[in-house]
């Protein structure tokens, strides 16, 4: 059907149309050019608007000469000496009198005449073939048949005029065996030529109808149509020239009154009869002109082939070729404004830098909208089923395309929307911290997840269409903002993490300060150099781990209200905080060790151990430093205060509470590992005994601060240091006696 329907397009030119354009030559070929034709007289873009004539009548009757006066055609006429067949085949010519019409009606506009080949043949001979084949085309294609005939010819029944109506009539009800449901009714319009006035109009109408009368009930009709009228088919009209050489001036006037009536009327509600000019909407055949060559072209080859002439068929094909050319030509337009943000896209995508197209909902829809539209202005005037369909193809050929890109550009919102919204927050954190740490990080979250959630919405609203339902992104939305969730989440346990990096660091320059207070005091052997100012009793050595003990409780304490407080702040969840207050605990814990670790180091706590002991051994009760003298029991006291500084060495070797004479209870203190901690929470924790079962150090251990064969050492260094001060001292009371 394809190649069939193919045009093959001659460059028109306009001295090539002069005389119009031969659609059927004698050889009984198409002319493709025919929709050039079409195209060149403007015809084309009408639509509907516009009118098809065929002129019927024997050979050398005046038909040409009669289109020519009346549409200003240039149609050949044979010469007045020659007497010979001039118009062969079919020729087509747009009127040229339109709009330059000198009378007060209008002619129609894009009144397109067919001069159909003189039939009764003196030329072809007996060939009734192409009579019969023209007849049947300009049939299934005009609206108005303009029948040519002699005054003298009107009355004798057997005339050659006589023999084409009998064959218009038969085609005809071979066309209505086809098409029963069509409307269209044709209009045959008597011209009567070289009427002399001696017979009145009326006279020779009424003898014309009697004919016709007469010769459709001798044709013979298809079952089921036994009984139809001539009426049910056909509307007559009437009207007759003067002779166009005897009375030549007459002639013109009268074909010019002629003109007058080719224009659009109505039926009048008598019915019979119509008003205005003789062009009934019943009678169009309701091709679109941008269609009509390929229509005439298809009907044509069905007649040519004596195959049975199907114009429903004919007319679904047509809609069918011309739907795809029309869908082919605007998607040409959507492709100009597509193809380019495609392309983007695609590079884009290749290159990993997404990109966020602007406007692109904008030109999408409305290059959709210009293309449905462009396609519905065109072809919505071919048959509705086929019409529909086919609108249905193309909206779908652009919706697979808009739908991957729109896709694509939603991607790439939400990816630099997700990247975009992680930097926002990361920076704000940042930019709070150099401002000195005041700044509320759950505010700071919503603050930006408004702000893209509400581009990202306003992107995806964008790229709505109304009622196109894929074009509605709120599940992509939604996946957006869950996205931007978890995001907030990840940035969120990150600023947790910072937090407790915070307070862990306070936690352990607290500890230093206190554990360190608590050792120091270690150095005087009674609390230091005298008694305190308000008169309490000075801390005994044995509370000491109690003091530390309960020193580190209260700093955790403080700490974990801190850590809870700040937390809470930014909206973390109940979960996390437990997470963290059990990090913290054990991470202080932890601290607390190294930080006594720290003060029990050999040189730390032998330097404790000598100030004690010296403390004790050269203080009198009273804290007055004593003079050795020899009478003194340097041995004595020396022993006492040696004695009771080593005392010390098994206490500050094991962390043990007086209360319980036990290690503190750790594991209650630190509490289980809470059910939402994940491996990460874990990962820069350090074993801690009794609490981490599977490192295999009991509690007992993780709380001996000094081992056995350290204990020994220390022993060992203090006793040789203590030996030292006796010996010292034994000098100088020794000493103070030769002086
Ligand atoms: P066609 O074959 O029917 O197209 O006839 P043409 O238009 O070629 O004209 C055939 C001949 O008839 C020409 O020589 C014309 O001059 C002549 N002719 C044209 N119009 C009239 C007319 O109204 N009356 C008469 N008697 N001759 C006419
Ligand atoms: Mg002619």
């Amino acid at each position: 059907m394809n190649g069939h329907f193919a045009a093959v397009g001659k460059q028109p030119t306009a001295t090539q149309y002069e005389h119009g354009i031969q659609v059927i030559d004698e050889d009984k070929a198409f002319n493709t050019s025919l929709n050039d034709y079409l195209i060149e007289t403007q015809v084309a873009q009408a639509g509907f608007n516009y009118h098809l004539i065929s002129v019927f009548g024997s050979q050398s009757t005046g038909k040409s000469t009669l289109l020519n006066h009346l549409f200003g055609t240039q149609f050949s006429v044979m010469s007045e000496t020659e007497r010979r067949q001039t118009t062969k085949g079919i020729w087509l010519s747009k009127n040229k009198k339109e709009g330059t019409n000198s009378s007060s009606v209008k002619m129609a506009e894009n009144i397109l005449v067919m001069d159909v080949e003189g039939t009764d043949g003196r030329e072809r001979g007996e060939d009734q073939d192409f009579e019969r084949k023209s007849a049947l085309f300009a049939l299934a294609t005009s609206e108005v048949l303009i029948v040519n005939v002699w005054e003298h010819q009107v009355g004798l029944y057997q005339g050659a005029n006589m023999g084409l109506l009998k064959t218009v009539f038969e085609v005809n009800l071979q066309l209505f065996l086809k098409d029963r449901q069509s409307q269209t009714r044709s209009l045959l319009f008597f011209v009567i030529r070289d009427h002399v006035g001696n017979t009145p109009l009326e006279n020779l109408r009424n003898t014309l109808i009697q004919d016709l009368t007469k010769i459709w009930s001798s044709i013979s009709k298809p079952q089921g149509l036994d009984n139809s009228k001539i009426e049910d088919y056909f509307d007559f009209a009437f009207a007759a020239l003067p002779h166009k050489i005897l009375q030549p001036e007459k002639f013109v006037s009268e074909v010019e009154k002629l003109g007058s009536r080719f224009t659009a009327g109505h039926r009048s509600t008598q019915g019979q009869e119509y008003e205005g000019g003789i062009f009934l909407p019943e009678y169009h055949r309701r091709i679109p002109a941008d269609g009509l060559s390929v229509y005439a072209e298809g009907v044509w080859d069905q007649i040519v082939n004596n195959k049975d002439l199907d114009l429903p068929t004919q007319q679904e094909l047509l809609a069918q070729f011309r739907c795809d050319e029309i869908s082919r030509e605007v998607l040409v337009g959507f492709d100009t404004v597509i193809a380019p943000l495609e392309e983007q896209h695609a590079d884009a995508t290749r290159s990993g830098k997404l990109i966020v197209l602007p406007d692109l909902g904008g030109t999408g829809s409305s290059a959709r909208e210009k293309c449905v539209k462009a396609f519905e202005t065109q072809a919505s005037r071919y048959h509705k089923g086929v019409y529909t369909m086919k609108r249905g193809e193309l909206e779908s050929k652009i919706d697979t395309r808009l739908k991957a890109l729109y896709q694509a550009q939603l991607v790439a919102a939400h990816k630099t929307g997700v990247a975009a919204f992680s930097d926002a927050v990361t920076n704000a954190v940042k930019s709070g911290q150099k401002a000195g740490g005041s700044y509320e990080f759950a505010e700071i979250v919503d603050k930006q997840k408004t702000k893209y959630l509400e581009s990202f919405k306003k992107e995806a609203q964008g790229l709505f269409i109304p009622d196109v339902p894929w074009s509605n992104f709120k599940p992509q939305y939604r996946l957006f903002e869950k996205e931007l969730d978890e995001v907030s989440a990840k940035l969120r346990k990150e600023e947790m993490r910072r937090l407790a990096i915070r307070v862990e660091r306070w936690v352990k320059s607290r500890l230093g300060d206190t554990i360190g207070l608590e050792f120091n005091k270690l150095g005087s052997g009674r609390g230091g150099t005298g008694a305190p100012e308000n008169g309490e009793k000075p801390p005994s050595e044995k509370d000491l781990w109690d003091r530390v003990w309960n020193s580190f409780i209260s700093i955790v304490k403080d700490a974990e209200s801190r850590f809870t407080d700040r937390a809470k702040s930014f909206e973390a969840s109940a979960e996390e905080v437990e997470v963290g207050l059990w990090r913290l605990r054990r991470k202080s814990w932890v601290a607390l060790r190294e930080q006594i670790d720290d003060e029990v180091m050999e040189s730390n706590i032998l330097m404790k151990l000598r100030e004690n002991f010296e403390d004790k051994f050269r203080y009198d009760e009273e804290g007055v430093p004593r003079i050795w003298r020899p009478t003194d029991d340097i041995e004595g006291i020396y022993t006492k205060a040696r004695e009771s500084t080593l005392s010390l060495v098994p206490l500050l070797s094991r962390f043990r509470l007086s209360a319980t004479l036990a290690p503190p209870d750790l594991p209650a203190f630190i509490g289980h590992q809470p059910p939402s901690a994940e491996p990460e929470d874990e990962e820069d924790l350090l074993p801690i005994g009794g609490i981490d079962e599977e490192e295999g150090k009991s509690l007992e251990e993780e709380t001996t601060i000094l081992s056995e064969s350290k204990r020994q050492d220390l022993v060992v260094r203090f006793k040789k240091m203590a030996d030292g001060v006796y010996v010292e001292a034994k000098r100088s009371a020794i000493g103070g006696i030769t002086q």
